[in-house]
């Protein structure tokens, strides 16, 4: 080998190492039949976030999953189903354009999504009934609750963090007209009492912030983990999320 090759083979393998460890592909991908969920909040044309995903990116996510062979269910029916590549997209918070630009992909697609309610959140421009309405009416949407006013759990008093919990499930399915049955720690903060308040509310699961993916979810029906992502991730970002669990930004 002359000096040159050697030089040439080492910047090579400097580069491979660089990229592998850049998006961290030394993590083992997770079995297919391993359930996954992902979660977003905003899906707008505004700056890409950790709270904030634009359209073209939603979208382009979705034509990927689905060409991967990834089959699209809501929280629910994640936990009862045992196909392979089984996915859940969820939406914490209500956000109205989940219904303007999420909604109409999410039907091109004919992929099913839980969209987490807190019905009197602050600060965001909420969900109207009649979207609610119409998104139920899809058979694509599931309606989970996320508390009334997006306080942190873990902080509340017990008698407050009930009433929130046990209020929102009830709000929910007024709106919905269908059993809540799926719930998302604010802030994905909660403690062990915060569980059994959701599990006396009548809930079936709850889901949490935790990334990661599980073997079954039925090991842990109240702290669900989830695949977070952003805005501005890229495809082999996605990837890697997808397929590890949690990724490198
Ligand atoms: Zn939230």
């Amino acid at each position: 080998m002359t000096l040159g090759v050697a030089l040439v083979t080492l910047v090579g393998a400097l580069v491979v190492l660089t990229i592998a460890n850049r998006y961290q592909l030394w993590r083992l991908p997770k079995p297919n039949s391993w359930p996954r969920l992902l979660m977003y909040h905003s899906i707008a044309n505004e700056a890409a976030t950790g709270m904030n995903t634009p359209p073209e990116r939603f979208d382009a996510q979705l034509a990927w999953l689905k060409k991967q062979g990834y089959v699209f269910c809501t929280v629910s029916e994640l936990l009862t189903t045992s196909k392979p590549k089984a996915i859940a997209i969820t939406f914490d918070d209500g956000f109205a354009n989940n219904y303007h630009q999420a909604f109409p992909l999410l039907k091109k697609y004919q992929a099913k999504a839980t969209i987490y309610l807190a019905p009197e959140i602050a600060a965001i421009d909420k969900l109207m009934t009649a979207q609610i309405s119409e998104m139920q009416a899809s058979g694509l949407i599931e309606f989970g609750a996320h508390s009334m006013t997006h306080l942190n759990l873990l902080q509340a008093p017990t008698d407050i963090a009930q009433a929130e919990i046990v209020s929102s499930k009830q709000q929910v399915e007024a709106l919905t007209g269908v059993a809540c049955l799926t719930f998302a720690y604010p802030f994905g903060r909660f403690g062990a009492e915060t569980i059994e308040l959701v599990k006396a509310a009548g809930f079936s699961s709850a889901v949490t912030t935790k990334k990661k993916i599980i073997a079954h979810l039925t090991a842990q029906t109240f702290t669900i983990p989830r695949i977070s992502t952003h805005g501005a991730m890229d495809n082999i970002q996605f990837y890697v999320a997808v397929t590890r669990g949690r990724y490198k930004f």
